[in-house]
């Protein structure tokens, strides 16, 4: 078994990513700008948004954090973005989830301009995505293609479980799959019997948020595992979707949780960013 060293590859990452900032600001004049819009004091929002902080920090990127308090009307927060939209400085624009239940979410991820939509949440690129075509894919799915690219994992002809169907996890992950040739199988709360699904599958990827959800009697020898979930249990402990100790001993490749998808997530933020910064050598 094989452990998918998330920590280790989104650290090679930023390495080359600071390298590449500081050839942008030296040769061109351009230090890529990421704002990001935080609503509300939930916990886990904010310290999801001070670890993207500090990720562009490290690498160099001008960040901003527009905070906003949980009754902040629908139309300051679309003003926000709007000015954001027009911004030079900024490339990539960051709404951070969830919202409060007063605001219409579709409509504000629709307001951004899809040309900074770094989270890759925008329709309009979530379907060019499912074209194959070139698009900001959402940075947890990206992070997976990049982890399974690091270690020589071809999807190609794979038979894929990808378990959880939201639409900024197990949608796009079955769409960056699918388009690596993959033969790919999506299950969600409704699966008559998951197990089934799973059993037969060459790759099981779970972003559910549900703990040991994937156990060792649902997986064959030798199955791939990329275990996206992310949670707090009462002790304190973080785990992932998947008993980890029992699918470990069956799996030729494992992502830990802490230290597997999570930080190639904010490397992939990371990238986008980067990418977008791009643009304004040529446009
Ligand atoms: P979500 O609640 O929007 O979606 C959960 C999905 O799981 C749904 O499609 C639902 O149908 C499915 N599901 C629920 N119970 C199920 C069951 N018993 N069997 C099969 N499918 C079931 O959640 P989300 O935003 O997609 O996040 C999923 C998990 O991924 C969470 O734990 C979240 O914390 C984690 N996450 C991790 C990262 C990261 O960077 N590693 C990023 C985003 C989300």
């Amino acid at each position: 078994m094989k452990i998918l060293d998330g920590k280790k590859l989104s650290q090679k990452i930023k390495e080359q990513i600071k390298a590449e900032v500081e050839d942008l600001k030296q040769h061109h004049g351009i230090t890529p700008g990421l704002a990001v819009i935080l609503v509300g004091d939930d916990p886990a929002s904010h310290t999801y948004v001070k670890m993207k902080a500090k990720a562009c920090k490290e690498v160099g990127f001008y960040s901003i954090v527009h905070e906003m308090p949980d009754d902040i009307s629908q139309e300051k927060i679309e003003d926000t973005i709007k000015m954001m939209n027009k911004n030079p400085n900024i490339d990539g624009i960051l709404v951070q989830l969830p919202l409060p239940p007063h605001i219409d979410t579709t409509r504000i991820l629709e307001l951004i301009d899809p040309a900074k939509d770094v989270d890759g949440f925008h329709p309009y690129n979530f379907g060019r995505l499912m074209q194959g075509l070139e698009t900001f894919a959402p940075c947890t799915p990206l992070g997976v293609m990049e982890l399974l690219k690091e270690y020589s994992i071809n999807p190609q002809g794979l038979d894929v479980c990808v378990v959880g169907a939201s639409n900024i996890v197990g949608k796009p992950m079955a769409a960056l799959l699918l388009n690596a040739n993959a033969t790919v199988d999506i299950c969600h709360i409704y699966t008559k019997d998951l197990q089934s699904h799973t059993k037969r599958a060459d790759m099981v990827v779970v972003g559910v948020g549900k703990p040991s959800l994937i156990t060792a009697d649902m997986v064959k020898d030798g199955v791939i595992i990329i275990d996206i979930g992310i949670n707090r249990l009462d002790d304190g402990r973080l785990v992932g979707d998947v008993d980890f100790e029992e699918v470990s001993k069956k799996a030729s490749y494992i992502t830990p949780v802490p230290g597997g998808v999570g930080p190639m997530t904010i490397a992939m933020l990371l990238q986008n960013t980067l990418k977008a910064a791009k643009k304004r050598i040529t446009d």
